[in-house]
This record gives C-alpha cells, sequence and structure tokens, in this order.
C-alpha cells in the first residue's frame, strides 16, 4: 500500500501534476510519438527554440517463459532533442521474458559505457553527485516499477524525467533494468539518446541524424568487355521484431527475425567500423554509368514488408543517419502483420528507398506474361503509393527463371536480385544481382558473416 502511493506520487510528480497519476501506458509512446513538444518564448529578437521528439517504437512482441529473470524491450518513446534546461517525460517498457516474477522491486538503472552503473548523469539524477534533480529516486535509478508484482509474460512500463544541461551537445543514458538487490538483467542492453540544442539554428545530430555526404572515392573496376565489376554488400532482412511466441513454422520464423536489439548492435558496428549505407539506385548508377561510391559501401534491404520495417527499421536506420531498401509485395500491404499504404509513402518520404518485390509472394519461376503482370503492375502501383519512379526488385523468394531478366526489362526495370549470398556484383548481370542474408538469432555475428560473402 504505502509503496503504491509512492508510485503513484513519483508519477504524478513526473508528468508535472496535471495529468491524473496513473501508470504510463502504450498511449504514452503515441502522445510523444513526434512533432513539437513545447515551444518555448524566445526573448525579442533571440532565435526561437522549439523542443521535438522522434517517433517512438510501439509495443513489439518476445519470446516468453526463459528460465530465470529476463527482460526484452518493449516500447519507448522516441529520442527528444531539448532545449538547454527544458525537460521531458520518457516512457520505456519492458517484457518479463523470465519465469520468475519482479516483487515490486525492479528498478531502471543506468548502466554503461556511459554514463556508467553507479555514475551521476548530466540528464539529471537525485540533485546530488554533480547532476540536476529530476525526481529519480537515485543517480543510477532513473524509473521503478509501477505496479507491485509483473510475473512471466506481463510488461513493466517506467516512466522518467530528463532535464537537458545548459550545454548543447548529444548525451546518453545506458538502461537496463534491475532486480533490486538481486542482479541485473542481462538481456537488454539500451541506449536512450537525448539531444541539446542551443536553439532551431543549432541543432546537434542525434547518432548519425545528419551526417554530411561521404566523399565518393570508390569506383568499379572497368573489365576489358566493356563491363563493370564492384564488390558491394547487400544484406538481406525479414523481420526486425522480437520472435512470436508461436509459429506456424518456427524453425524459418527464428531465422528470419533479427531482435531490435541485435539489429541495433549491427548499426553501430556499421557506423564505428565507416561503412556507408547505398541504395539501389546508387549501385545501378556505380555499374551502368561507373558513378563512383562512398568507401566501405553496404546495401541494408528489408523484405515483404513487415510492419517492423516502419516501427522498428526505420526509426533505428534515422537514428544512426542510414538509408535502408524496402522490397515491397504490392497484395501483402494493408494486411494484418505489414505496413499500410499511408506506411509505404512514409518511408519514401522519409528518404528510404522502396521498391518492388512483385504483385504477389511468389515465384517468379512462370511463363513470360505471369512475369510480367507480376512485375508491371507492381511497379505502377508502388510508383503510384510513393511518389518516386520504381525501377529495382527483388524475386520473392530468390527464385528466377531465364524469362526474368526480359520481363524485368520490359516492365522497365534497371537491375534485379537474387538472393544467393555474394557480394561482387557486375553490370553484365544487372538483373541476377547479390545479396546475402542476415541469419536471425546469432548477434552481429550473423551480419559480419554476411558482409563477408
Ligand atoms: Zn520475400
Amino acid at each position: 500500500m504505502f509503496r503504491r502511493l509512492v508510485v503513484a506520487t513519483i508519477l504524478l510528480a513526473l508528468m508535472g501534476g496535471v495529468a491524473p497519476a496513473r501508470p504510463a501506458q502504450a498511449a504514452d509512446i503515441a502522445d510523444a510519438s513526434s512533432g513539437a513538444v513545447g515551444p518555448t518564448t524566445p526573448p525579442q529578437g533571440a532565435v526561437p527554440c522549439t523542443e521535438t521528439v522522434d517517433p517512438g517504437i510501439p509495443p513489439v512482441a518476445a519470446t516468453t517463459g526463459v528460465t530465470g529473470a529476463h527482460a526484452a524491450l518493449y516500447a519507448r518513446s522516441g529520442f527528444p532533442t531539448l532545449c538547454p534546461g527544458g525537460s521531458t517525460t520518457v516512457t520505456i517498457a519492458f517484457l518479463n521474458t523470465g519465469s520468475l516474477g519482479w516483487y515490486g522491486n525492479a528498478a531502471l538503472g543506468t548502466w554503461g559505457p556511459e554514463p556508467g552503473q553507479d555514475r551521476p548523469s548530466a540528464l539529471g539524477g537525485d540533485g546530488s553527485g554533480g547532476s540536476p534533480a529530476t525526481s529519480w529516486s537515485r543517480a543510477n535509478r532513473p524509473g521503478i516499477q509501477s505496479m507491485p508484482y509483473i510475473g512471466p509474460g506481463q510488461v513493466m512500463w517506467f516512466q522518467f524525467a530528463v532535464q537537458a544541461p545548459a550545454t548543447p551537445g548529444v548525451y546518453q543514458l545506458g538502461l537496463r533494468p534491475l532486480l533490486e538487490g538481486q542482479q541485473w538483467l542481462e538481456d537488454p542492453n539500451l541506449t536512450f539518446t537525448v539531444a541539446v540544442k542551443q536553439d532551431d539554428q543549432h541543432v546537434p545530430a542525434l547518432p548519425g541524424a545528419i551526417v554530411p555526404p561521404a566523399p565518393r572515392t570508390y569506383l568499379p573496376a572497368m573489365l576489358v568487355d566493356g563491363s563493370r565489376v564492384i564488390r558491394v554488400p547487400s544484406l538481406m532482412y525479414h523481420y526486425v521484431s522480437w520472435l512470436p511466441t508461436t509459429d506456424a513454422n518456427m524453425a524459418l520464423r527464428k531465422d528470419l527475425t533479427v531482435s531490435p536489439t541485435d539489429f541495433e548492435a549491427m548499426l553501430i558496428y556499421l557506423k564505428d567500423n565507416g561503412y556507408h549505407t547505398i541504395t539501389t539506385k546508387d549501385l545501378w548508377w556505380s555499374l551502368d554509368q561507373t558513378a563512383a561510391l562512398p568507401a566501405k559501401p553496404v546495401m541494408l534491404t528489408f523484405d515483404d514488408g513487415y510492419a517492423d520495417a516502419y516501427s522498428v527499421v526505420l526509426p533505428l536506420l534515422k537514428a544512426y543517419g542510414m538509408t535502408g531498401t524496402f522490397f515491397v509485395t504490392v497484395n501483402l500491404v494493408d494486411r494484418p502483420g505489414y505496413i499500410s499504404r499511408d506506411q509505404v509513402r512514409a518511408l519514401a518520404d522519409a528518404g528510404m528507398d522502396v521498391e518492388s518485390h512483385a504483385m504477389d509472394h511468389v515465384s517468379m519461376m512462370k511463363p513470360l506474361n505471369d512475369q510480367i503482370y507480376q512485375m508491371c503492375r507492381a511497379r505502377d502501383f508502388l510508383s503510384l503509393w510513393t511518389g518516386t519512379d520504381v525501377r529495382h526488385f527483388a524475386y520473392p523468394s530468390g527464385d528466377y527463371n531465364a524469362l526474368s531478366g526480359t520481363a524485368l526489362e520490359r516492365c522497365g526495370y534497371l537491375s534485379g536480385y537474387k538472393k544467393s549470398g555474394g557480394a561482387v556484383q557486375t553490370s553484365n548481370a544487372m538483373y541476377l544481382l547479390q545479396r546475402a542474408r542476415v541469419h536471425g538469432q546469432s548477434g552481429v555475428s550473423a551480419m559480419l558473416i554476411a558482409l563477408g560473402q
């Protein structure tokens, strides 16, 4: 009873005393999903400073019932960009994926490398130890659980305030849940990023959000027959999500599913190791027109148009300043579990490369006219929906036959991608460009294997 009262009081304090006290919930993610959250009135003649929040990650399922104490990221609000001294409330949910219950003593702690477990953060803490007071219970305890007991398979919502320091820059919190007096839950290793800008004309980039274009110095080799060859790994993803509890073919689903945590770790690896994401358009220009690419180019491709393409992949790619290619199957759009037509448009509007994966997710080992229907109609629909000229294609399930190149050419496609591993791309096989699958459930090593193919 005492704890419940304390929690209600803290939540009320976190919400500025305006909203009714209640546990955080999914709507908080939607509320903070985009747009301006608090324009501040500038002094006369000063440049205004408007606080914004990037889109959040909506609830995603994860495998539960793992023996021991475990947790997985379930949802979070978006990364905010604040003005000096500004503050906002962050909402994060973790799913109890373990076999043990959390008895009113789970906390959300900061964790290394930045600002580090048990160290104060510039984003606020208990007011002592060098951090401003933001109602966090202690410097390393930014949130406490809002319910007295969270059983296996149940979701714990945390809310906490962050307060922007006076110095503009990009600040990070490492977050993971902790069973007080017991153990850190080892599964999540989540970094929450807060950007602080001086004003609307001086905005620091969220990690990689605004990246100056890389110099283009990497040219294809010209062979004696006039063809061009360049090595560009093109990585193939399907689901970027937590595994569902059941699936008709769980072995396949596991192989096709990379967790959001692993995916973010892969993006960090690519960024830290000097890779630059390019698109189907870039590769075509390089092979057909001898255009130079940035050093260490890599293509990130996402097949079929699953819902997580918009809810998980897009925010993460944006956060790291990267571009992905989304091969969308027209007749899967707007179905349960897939992106909507509006989201197809939103991906394109966000600067992503939306390309074709046929009308239906069927084999292209078909007579010419059947392939032409699948390819030409899909190009028409996707061009209409995205407002772009869709001219690149990936064969569903990687299946094609001797007529596929002719069909693609007649439909006006410039390139086509199969699925067998390999990274040496050649203008002699523009309709048989190569991709390598990133297998699920294997962490960053799965991507390193695909990169090396
Ligand atoms: Zn597919």
